[in-house]
């Protein structure tokens, strides 16, 4: 049986780094005339940095591309999709970065080796994974992955600051790192063909 698999890039193929000195942080501490520190555990970068709007869209103009470009991928991330696209399934990537940023997304990919069958840009994922017809989605946004879970398709929430909060549920399984991903999708794996066998 061969799956759809659906994956957010921010967060989950790149490595930010730690909450409390992230590449976000260390790129507002550069471009701010003050020093700038997570102060609120949510999405919303202006209340988790303390900015106001002008701030946040003067740092995004300047410095996104500069942050998409040089965030390092997670190793065990390429290594894990590799095998997933050697075995036949399909690695749809679904991001929320805008379409203008497409070119140095693809290039990114091509340069960390990503394997890949699709890239989308859409801030609503849950109605283009039922389209795509997403067997597991893996992402890191609270939101994107109730609304997908809401949709009966099950979700890997990779644990980051902004869904601390959030502890999981029947559908959405929490997880830190790309070990617990690879356990995650062979549990997955395993339920789906115990399933089939029984029908
Ligand atoms: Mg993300």
């Amino acid at each position: 049986m061969k799956y759809n698999f659906g994956i957010d890039i921010d967060g989950v193929l790149t490595d930010e780094g730690p909450d409390h000195n992230s590449i976000w942080q260390q790129k507002m501490n550069e471009f701010f005339d003050r020093e700038i520190t997570l102060k609120e555990y949510t999405y919303d970068l202006r209340k988790a940095f303390a900015l106001n709007d002008q701030e946040l869209n003067e740092f995004i103009q300047e410095k996104i591309e500069e942050i998409y470009s040089s965030v390092k991928a997670i190793d065990k991330a390429k290594e894990i999709l590799s095998e997933l696209y050697a075995e036949g399934h399909r690695l749809i990537l679904i991001t929320a970065r805008s379409t203008e940023h497409r070119d140095l997304t693809e290039k990114w990919l091509k340069e960390n080796e990503i394997p890949y069958h699709e890239l989308h840009h859409e801030e609503k994922k849950a109605p283009l994974a039922v389209e795509k017809n997403i067997s597991l989605f893996i992402d890191d946004k609270k939101e994107n992955a109730l609304e997908i879970a809401a949709e009966n398709i099950p979700v890997i929430l990779v644990s980051k600051y902004h869904n601390y909060d959030f502890k999981g549920n029947n559908q959405i399984t929490k997880v830190n790192n790309w070990d617990e991903i690879k356990e995650n999708i062979d549990l997955f794996f395993s339920k789906n063909t115990h399933t089939s066998k029984l029908s």
